[in-house]
């Protein structure tokens, strides 16, 4: 099965995907996790992306439809696939068509979280992860148990994206409104999108998104 996590910045698409890893053995391709990662290491992508990225801007369509067909030749054609924060634009939307039916996959479901924009910026401006091991925190609302210390590894080195801030959301959220939005529609024609209430709890979000994703395996 493959499918794809659409909504603005904050929606809650990566907490999902990472939910989907655990429960189904399904694979996350996050072009943003990709590309942090290639900025961390300071390879030719990295060093394209990173201004970019800070600014809260879209990378090139070539260099993310590119990391995502390198990622999809890695996988065994039974993997499940989750699609999170790719494609952003109708360009990439159309790569991506190209790059499943090149390898025999085609698209089950477009899972759309939608939300309130006022409180994603809360969302947002508050979170912050693990540096260790990846588990992600809120300064309102998922507090560590103990204070500063990792519940999952016991770290106390956490941190946070440079691009977690209210300004830089902004122009996230417009970008997302101006160039992510409208591929919704083509999908919508293809009978694909499952429209689900981000804004409510992480369980009862990963509840609806089981229900769509059993309806049909
Ligand atoms: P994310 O982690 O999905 O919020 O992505 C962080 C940043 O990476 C975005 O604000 C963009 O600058 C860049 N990015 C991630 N995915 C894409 C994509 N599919 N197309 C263009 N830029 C992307």
């Amino acid at each position: 099965m493959n499918i794809i996590l659409l909504g603005p910045p904050g929606a809650g698409k990566g907490t999902q995907a990472t939910r989907l890893v655990e429960k189904r053995g399904m694979v996350q391709l996050s072009t943003g996790d990709m590309l942090r990662a290639a900025v961390q290491s300071g390879s030719p992508v990295g060093l394209k992306a990173k201004a970019v990225m800070e600014a809260g801007e879209l990378v090139s369509d070539e260099i993310v439809s590119g990391i995502i067909g390198e990622k999809l030749d890695e996988l065994s054609a039974d993997t499940g696939v989750i699609f999170d924060g790719y494609p952003r634009t109708a360009a990439q939307a159309d790569s991506l068509d190209t790059l499943l039916s090149d390898r025999g996959r085609s698209l089950d479901h477009v899972i759309e979280l939608g939300v309130d924009e006022a409180a994603l910026i809360e969302r947002i401006v508050g979170r912050y992860t693990c540096a260790n091991c990846g588990a992600g925190y809120h300064d309102v609302f998922k507090r560590p148990k103990v204070a500063g210390v990792c519940d999952v590894c016991g770290s106390t080195d956490f941190k946070r994206r440079p691009d977690d801030n209210a300004d830089t959301v902004r122009t996230r959220m417009e970008e997302y409104r101006k160039k992510t939005a409208p591929i919704l529609p083509i999908y919508d024609a293809r009978g694909l999108v499952e429209r689900i209430d981000g804004m409510a709890d992480i369980d009862v979000v990963g509840a609806e998104i089981d229900a769509v994703l059993d309806a049909t395996s």
